[in-house]
């Protein structure tokens, strides 16, 4: 479902190999932990998975799709429809509702003004937090805000969740909590998803690691 390709990537002349000839493939349905130490390349894979950068060379194919090398506006134009991702610190738009936030994606997609609402509020259900559709993120907890980022990663059935740190802002408790709605999603619904965390606790909630050294991805541990 994901197949990354020998990528290599550095940040400028004279700088050494931040990724160096990664590669790695996850099936679909899989939840996998990318791991490893500060400063070995995890942020990088994801932004460069998520479109958001380019590699210097190597490949990156998502649901049969070859996406490296694409121009920004088509890779925003896939973004939008292959990954949804879901951040540390929950990036929600604070003069917007729980709704509107969750039915961003749609917005960006052109979907009208109905459609977006119901789809958004059936998500919203799906995670829990129907009660609280109309509510702006300030009246929200931190757990509730990141079901509400999940509820948006989700809202136009990508292909692909990316998650960084998902937990890294909340309580251990909530931290699991939001663990377990992910593992649940990703059962129920067969979304793939790819969670970078230093944190080995939340990485047993996942079906495999992927451990990085040095820009490079050492071999694929099953852990569940
Ligand atoms: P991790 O997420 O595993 O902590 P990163 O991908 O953030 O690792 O960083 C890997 C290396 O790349 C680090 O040495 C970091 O300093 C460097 N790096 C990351 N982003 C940039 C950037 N935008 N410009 C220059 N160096 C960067």
């Amino acid at each position: 479902m994901l197949v990354v390709k020998a990528l290599q990537k550095s940040y400028g002349q004279g700088q050494g190999a931040v990724l160096d000839r990664a590669s790695f493939h996850l099936p679909r349905g899989a939840f996998a932990a990318l791991v490893g130490p500060s400063g070995s390349g995890k942020s990088t894979l994801l932004n460069l998975v998520g479109l958001l950068d380019g590699a210097d060379s190597g490949e990156i194919v998502i649901d049969g799709m070859r996406v490296s090398s694409l121009s920004p506006t088509e890779a925003a134009w896939l973004r939008n429809r292959l990954i949804g991702f879901v951040f540390q610190s929950f990036h929600l738009l604070s003069r917007l509702t729980a709704w509107e936030n969750a039915a961003l994606p749609l917005f960006h997609r052109g979907v009208g003004r109905d459609e977006r609402k119901s789809r958004a509020l059936a998500m919203l259900d799906r995670v829990g937090l129907s009660d609280r559709a109309c509510h702006r993120p300030e009246q929200l907890s931190g757990g509730q805000r990141q079901r509400v980022a999940i509820a948006r990663a989700l809202v136009g059935e990508p292909r692909l969740i990316l998650a960084d740190e998902p937990t890294g802002n909340l309580d251990r408790a909530t931290g699991l909590q939001v663990m377990d709605l992910l593992r649940e999603l990703n059962r129920d619904l067969g979304v793939t998803i790819l969670m970078v965390t230093h944190d080995r606790d939340m990485a047993r909630f996942c079906d495999r690691a992927i451990e990085m050294r040095d820009g490079r991805v050492q071999p694929l541990v099953e852990v569940g």
